[in-house]
């Protein structure tokens, strides 16, 4: 039997998504369920792979099954394509299975030509209908199969409304679109070339050609990227009997939701227009109604809508998006969907539908995304005021959030003026060295770089907002000046950042504190009771901790001990460790830094009260400590009593062609294990000090990084345990600790059984993973991976979801041969992806214990997980 391509509405259901596309689907079971649905049939996503395997082609037997159900259609609706008497006409809907704004628009009223405008007339007795529907068809038939321009047939309409004297179409009468339907005829020819196309069928295949096509048009592609749509999927096209909400006062089209989409609160929100069709409510061509003056206009319409909607949330167990049609009084569904809302209205839909007694606690969950719950912690702009303004450009909106500030330059310059009120760092692009600038400062602007670069994930992690990569900005540091276009700001001067769009403004939009109102932490506390994976934080400070654990934190899967060394009481100590010339020399600076650090970590058991805490040892490059500048090398030299020449030197010695592959991780320790005896006994001493002070059972968990080697890590792992016994001894401490490492090099996760005989716990690396599994370097992926979206080589960033057919792979081997070795090995995961939606659901279903994940993430995580447990149970 050869394959089916296409579906009548009464054999399809809302499971055939993938099939039959979201709209499809829907329409399928709003039949079964004896919705009122005008009849039609649905050619499936397949016939659009198959379409593009075959050249860009619609086969002749596909064409042939179209004509069958098209000939089925007919039968079930009496009427027929072009027929004298009852004349069918149809809308072409485009239906992917997520919804995409980007793909084609609807051709409504098809099958129409001069006989069937002229029969539709006589039938009904409503001529001004007839050619109304006539003009709209030739309109919509140029500009969304042929791709010809819509506002040449527009300036044609707008020519006739001005001779009328009437501001809208509605005042437009029969004989005007008569005129107007011959003078679009002439229009096409004019574009075309050939006649507008009167058999309906021809009509019919240019329409499902265009759907097809429409599938690999820019913005489709674009903004499938966007959303994480694979471009393997294709469109379904439906093809629908139409029904008329422009046959007079008595009809009209409308949207509504089942539920107010930006609050939640349970009441029909929506609109509807009279005597009109489709698209017409929501191109604003006329002021519509609410759906509540529908109720006084026409009450019996009115309540069968809402009837409707009941029925379909009941169905649906969701809040809906429905459009619909009354044609002379009778109402008709055209589309349901569950409904697009806001964090805020998500979360009281959720807790809602659960006290009406809808659905579940977890069908609730998963109605939820994850993402939006980052809205919720971040101030936002104020919403009217954000209508108002306007913006100057538009970078990638790079982590969430509101910024409005005076602008500067430098992060010093940040930080001096943050004290007198808002500062934004406005930046190229930011280095380590603009940590502290970046943390005072409201929102951090950068000209370069992408959703990964430095900027964005360090104003994540501090849940900062930041737009990145912002290329029409140019900055001129040390005139202190930037500009867009030709717009000028100077420093001290105020601009607004929005990090949900990545919109640029000048001057100040008002913000609004964020608030976490009681459904959240209903919501929050049912996914915390369902998840099996834990959600710990990746934080360096005291204060980060501390946030982390109000936001849900179970623990630190990884803290950066070299953050603590840029700050500028310590960086000094730091470059003598690293200039000196032997090691006394080193052992004396390292022991400077040791207090330091062992305050540091005080702070951080304390903020975390006996929830683990693992410590990442010294991890980058050391050149990334010293200055570049001669005259700052100078000072250094003058500093530490050594020649210019002499520091110049090592610096340049400590080049590296490529840092990110160079002397860094446990390669530091391995050359100089002083700087891991240092650190450990900071570790150890703050871990025993803070218990014997606040009586909390610290487990401190130190990690080395990036391991390649099981003899590499035995020897770093030796020089922890030995100096943490020591310092026990020192102290007749019985203090407990776990020696890990990261698993972040493909070799360690290749030899991770022989790794896992001295680890005690993994941690995957996925940032350096994935990095070095792909061999891109994560600063400069971005000048690249946009022709791979184009060429649909990828259709996402693997650092921003986790690569699982390639590094996930290496993962799940890792978990396996470190399994095997050591059964109780603690496994979890601290890249960037430990707080994406769909990289949490891969560790879950992996067997992961933790994902760790920047603070303000740590709900998203709690929800992700929550998600994958209900998706794919573990025990
Ligand atoms: P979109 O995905 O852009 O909303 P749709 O295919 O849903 O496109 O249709 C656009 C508009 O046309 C909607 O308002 C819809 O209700 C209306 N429409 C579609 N098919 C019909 C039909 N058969 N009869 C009447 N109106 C229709
Ligand atoms: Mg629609
Ligand atoms: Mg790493």
């Amino acid at each position: 039997m050869s394959k089916k391509y296409v579906y009548l509405f009464s054999e399809g259901n809302a499971n055939m998504r993938e099939l039959l596309g979201g709209k499809g689907a829907n329409l399928a079971e709003m039949t079964n369920i004896g919705m009122p649905v005008p009849q039609g049939f649905t050619i499936s996503t397949e016939a659009c792979t198959r379409y593009y395997e075959d050249g860009e082609k619609i086969a002749p037997e596909i064409e042939a099954e179209i004509f069958e159900y098209l000939a089925k259609m007919e039968a079930l609706v009496g009427k027929k394509f072009g027929d004298k008497e009852n004349p069918l006409l149809v809308s072409v809907r485009s239906g992917a299975r997520a919804s995409m704004p980007g793909m084609m628009d609807t051709i409504l009223n098809l099958g129409i030509n001069d006989d069937v405008a002229a029969t539709l007339a006589a039938k009904s007795g409503n001529v001004r209908w007839a050619y109304d529907s006539y003009r709209r068809f030739i309109m919509m038939f140029s500009d969304v199969a042929m791709g010809y321009d819509r506002l040449k047939f527009e300036a044609i309409m707008d020519e006739l409304k001005e001779k009328r004297g009437v501001a809208t179409d509605a005042g437009l009468t029969a004989e005007d679109m008569q005129e107007m339907v011959e003078r679009f005829k002439v229009l096409y020819k004019e574009l075309a070339g050939v006649e507008f196309p009167t058999d309906p069928k021809v009509q019919l295949m240019a329409a499902v050609r265009a759907v097809f096509g429409s599938w690999m048009n820019e913005r489709a592609i674009a903004y499938r990227r966007m959303n994480d749509i694979p471009s393997s999927w294709g469109t379904a096209v439906n093809v629908q009997m139409m029904v008329f909400g422009n046959m007079g006062d008595d009809c009209g089209t409308g949207v509504a939701f089942s539920r107010d989409p930006a609050t939640g609160e349970n009441k029909l929100y929506g609109e509807f227009l009279m005597n009109a069709q489709g698209e017409d409510v929501v191109a604003g061509i006329r002021t519509p109604q609410t759906i509540d003056q529908l109720h006084e206009t026409n009450a019996a319409a009115y309540d069968q809508f809402a009837a409707v909607a009941k029925n379909l949330e009941k169905h649906y167990k969701d809040m809906q998006d429905m459009e619909f049609t009354i044609e002379q009084g009778k109402l008709y569904m055209l589309q349901t969907r569950n409904g697009k809302r806001t964090a805020q209205a998500a979360l009281k839909v959720a807790v809602d539908m659960v006290n009406e007694g809808l659905c579940t606690k977890e069908e609730a969950l998963l109605k939820i995304d994850p993402n939006s719950i980052n809205a919720l912690l971040h101030p936002r702009f104020d919403e009217a005021a954000l209508k108002k303004a306007k913006p100057v450009a538009t970078g990638l909106a790079a982590s969430p959030g509101a910024g409005c500030g005076a602008v500067y330059f430098t992060a010093e310059d940040v930080k001096k003026h943050a004290k007198n009120g808002p500062t934004l760092l406005v930046r190229s692009f930011t280095s380590p060295e603009d940590i502290e600038g970046m943390a005072a400062a409201k929102g951090i602007l950068t000209a370069t770089g992408g959703r990964t670069s430095h900027a964005a994930v360090v104003a994540r992690g501090m849940g900062a907002c930041c737009v990145a990569g912002c290329g029409a900005l140019r900055i001129h540091e040390d005139e202190k000046y930037l500009t867009i276009g030709d717009i000028r700001v100077n420093e001290g001067e105020v601009m607004s950042i929005d990090g949900n769009t990545g919109n640029v403004y000048v001057g100040a939009i008002p913000t609004v504190d964020a608030t976490i109102s009681g459904d959240f932490a209903v919501v929050m506390g049912w996914a915390d009771s369902i998840r099996k994976l834990h959600v710990r934080t990746n934080a360096d400070t005291p204060r980060d901790a501390a946030n982390a654990v109000r936001l849900g934190a179970e623990g630190i899967g990884l803290t950066r001990t070299e953050h603590m060394f840029f700050d500028a009481d310590r960086i000094p100590a730091m470059r003598e460790m690293i200039l000196s010339t032997d090691v006394e020399h080193r052992a004396a600076a390292l022991a400077k830094l040791l207090p330091m650090q062992r305050g540091d970590f005080e702070g951080i058991f304390k903020a975390m009260e006996g929830r683990p805490v693992t410590i990442r040892l010294l991890d980058p490059p050391l050149h990334e400590f010293l200055p570049t500048a001669d005259e700052d090398i100078k000072a250094l030299a003058d500093e530490m009593g050594l020649t210019f020449d002499y520091v110049k030197g090592t610096i340049l010695s400590l080049h590296e062609n490529n840092p990110m592959m160079g002397f860094r991780g446990c390669r530091l320790p391995v050359k100089y294990p002083e700087i891991a005896e240092m650190q450990t006994r900071a570790i150890i001493e703050a871990a025993i000090n803070v218990k014997n002070e606040c009586g909390y059972d610290i487990v401190p968990e130190i990690m080395i990084p990036l391991t390649c080697e099981f003899k590499e890590l035995k020897y770093v792992s030796n020089i922890v345990k030995a100096t943490a016994e020591a310092v026990k001894a020192e102290k007749s401490s019985d203090l407990k600790y776990l020696v890990g490492t990261m698993i972040e090099i493909p070799r360690a996760a290749l030899t991770a059984d022989e790794i896992a005989k001295e680890a005690e716990f993994f941690s995957f690396g996925t940032n350096d993973l994935t990095q070095m599994t792909f061999g891109f370097s994560r600063d400069d992926a971005g000048s690249f991976l946009p022709s791979y979206y184009e060429k649909q080589i990828f259709d996402n960033d693997p650092f921003e979801r986790i690569d699982q057919v390639g590094v996930g792979k290496l993962v799940d081997m890792a978990v396996k041969l470190g399994r095997a070795t050591r059964p109780d090995i603690h496994l979890g995961i601290c890249g960037e992806h430990g707080g994406e939606p769909s990289s949490v659901d891969f560790c879950h279903r992996v067997g992961l214990d933790y994902v760790s994940c920047s603070p303000f993430r740590v709900p998203i995580a709690r929800m992700a997980a929550a998600q994958a447990q209900i998706k794919n149970p573990r025990a």
